[in-house]
């Protein structure tokens, strides 16, 4: 059984109730977090779920909206935990880059409570994997695995795919449709993917809103990816432009010609349960 929880279902525009793209894996005491945008730690706490709890954070991309509040996870970590709890982010190539950038972005914070906690004399213990396909090295009895995704001129992106006693999960972040998902979706159970609406997007008329259509999938590309796949479930999240809370039936009705299974969209915090069939 795994657990789908919609930590942040916003996109790069702020919005009141939406928090930047953030989804949660869980399986008992697992925990994966995949993205972190804006407001993570604030929907991890709402989620019943604390830095140190986290087994892992896997970035799919390296935009800034998937990443934003990465900064918070690891100090708040390394700050409310007793003892050193190394954070393993897995990432495509260039995150190691980006997060030593974020570790120097905080190092006078690191000096001051270092000076000033005698109990706290190590720096935040971050790790960071490189990868963009096959099995990560994670702990615990949840299987994971990246295939590279289509989000150029964002390169390398990377999607991720969860296995736990027969449930199959895929977190595909930012993507086009393309073969390296379709991979990871084969006889999966549930697929997290964002979508943008390209039939309103594409009448707006700002060419920096027009950019965005050739390399994220709208809903009913979504959906024609899980179909390919006899995936059951598929999660819709990171809607562009933001779903009024409690809404989503017009993204429903897109859906639905391009897709058999159950769709899922929600408000951030919105979970959803995958067992075996
Ligand atoms: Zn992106």
């Amino acid at each position: 059984m795994l657990d789908i929880t919609l930590l942040g279902t916003g996109s790069p525009m702020p919005d009141p109730n939406r928090a930047g793209p953030a989804t949660l894996i869980s399986s008992g005491d697992t925990h994966f977090l995949v993205d972190a945008g804006r407001g993570v730690m604030m929907r991890l706490a709402a989620a019943g779920v604390g830095a140190g709890q986290l087994t892992a954070v896997l970035l799919t991309h390296l935009h800034s909206d998937h990443f934003t509040d990465l900064n918070d996870v690891i100090t708040t970590r390394w700050v409310m935990t007793f003892e050193p709890t190394p954070l393993t982010i897995f990432g495509p190539v260039g995150t190691k880059t980006m997060v030593d950038h974020i570790l120097a972005s905080l190092a006078p914070d690191i000096s001051y409570r270092i000076a000033h906690h005698a109990d706290l004399g190590y720096q935040p213990p971050v790790t960071v994997v490189e990868m963009v396909e096959g099995p990560l090295d994670v702990p615990g009895d949840v299987t994971v695995r990246c295939a590279q995704t289509d989000h150029k001129p964002v390169e390398p992106s990377i999607g991720f795919r969860f296995d736990h006693d027969g449930a199959g999960v895929v977190v595909a972040g930012d993507t086009i449709p393309c073969e390296g998902l379709d991979d990871l979706c084969a006889s999966a159970n549930a697929l997290v993917h964002t979508a943008i609406r390209k039939d309103i997007i594409e009448t707006i008329p700002l060419q920096r809103m027009l950019d965005t259509l050739d390399y994220h999938s709208s809903p009913q590309d979504a959906a024609e990816t899980a179909e390919r796949a006899g995936i059951g479930t598929l999660v819709l999240t990171h809607y562009v432009p933001a779903i009024p809370p409690g809404g989503g039936d017009d993204w429903r009705e897109l859906v639905a010609p391009h897709f058999s299974g159950s769709v899922e969209i929600g408000d951030d915090l919105h979970r959803v349960r995958v067992s075996s069939p």
